[in-house]
């Protein structure tokens, strides 16, 4: 495990990575300028490929940090959701979701879909249906799509656990742990958890591959 400490007083810019012209350019829309620690920190180890364990709380930008990298990654042209990301609530979903929709605006054709509990779901079912790159959800709802078939995973290439610690509050970590069984063996995984209680650290253990660990 690489052990990656905060560096202070690094100003690198978000020009520095190797990021899609289109994804700078919405950063350039919504004003960021310099990135945040656990940007600057995450950015390059899930544009290489690493899988990743980070502890950081909301305010910090995380959202970012692995949505920036993992949008670089997906292939326009092949309408298959190839990046699933798992939030404990609608509202955490939902808000990742616009996030990565403002990241994403200058991809054309990029779709991301919120999918959570409590939402009909026909809506889910014809989104779905139609293509979708990017699944972002409740634990509950995507394991139904999945084991339904309606979210088909032989394309995801990367997963991100969101506030991991507050899906084991919440009683979803056995839904989370049968998701990530069911997903094709070959991804990249990143796991955010402002704290690391010991059922998430067997998570990260039994499902990462040599993560890096960020802290900020
Ligand atoms: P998050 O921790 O992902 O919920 O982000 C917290 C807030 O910071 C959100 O409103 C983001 O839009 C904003 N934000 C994230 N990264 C940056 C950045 N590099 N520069 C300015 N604002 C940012």
């Amino acid at each position: 495990m690489t052990d990656i400490a905060d560096r202070d007083g690094d100003d690198e810019s978000f020009q520095s990575f190797q990021l899609d012209q289109r994804i700078l350019q919405s950063l350039t829309d919504l004003g960021y300028e310099t990135p945040t620690p656990i940007q600057r920190l995450t950015i390059p180890l899930l544009l290489e490929g690493r899988d990743l364990i980070g502890q950081a709380q909301t305010g910090t930008g995380k959202t970012a940090a692995f949505a920036l990298p993992l949008l670089n990654q997906v292939d326009i042209e092949h309408a298959a959701p190839q990046v699933l990301v798992l939030a404990p609530t609608r509202e955490l979903a939902l808000q990742v979701c616009e996030a990565m929709k403002g990241y994403g605006k200058h991809l054309k054709k990029l779709k991301i879909l919120p999918v959570y509990g409590g939402q009909g779901m026909t809506t889910q079912l014809s989104a779905l249906h139609r293509g979708v790159h990017v699944v972002v959800g409740t634990p509950g709802r995507l394991l139904d799509h999945l084991d339904r078939g309606t979210l088909k995973s032989d394309a995801i290439k990367a997963l991100v656990l969101d506030e991991a610690d507050e899906m084991l509050r919440m009683g979803f970590i056995e839904e989370v742990e049968k998701i990530m069984e069911n997903l094709p063996p070959v991804r990249q995984t990143a796991l955010f958890s402002a704290t690391m209680p010991p059922r998430i650290a067997q998570i990260a253990k039994r499902f990462l591959k040599k993560p890096a660990e960020v802290r900020t």
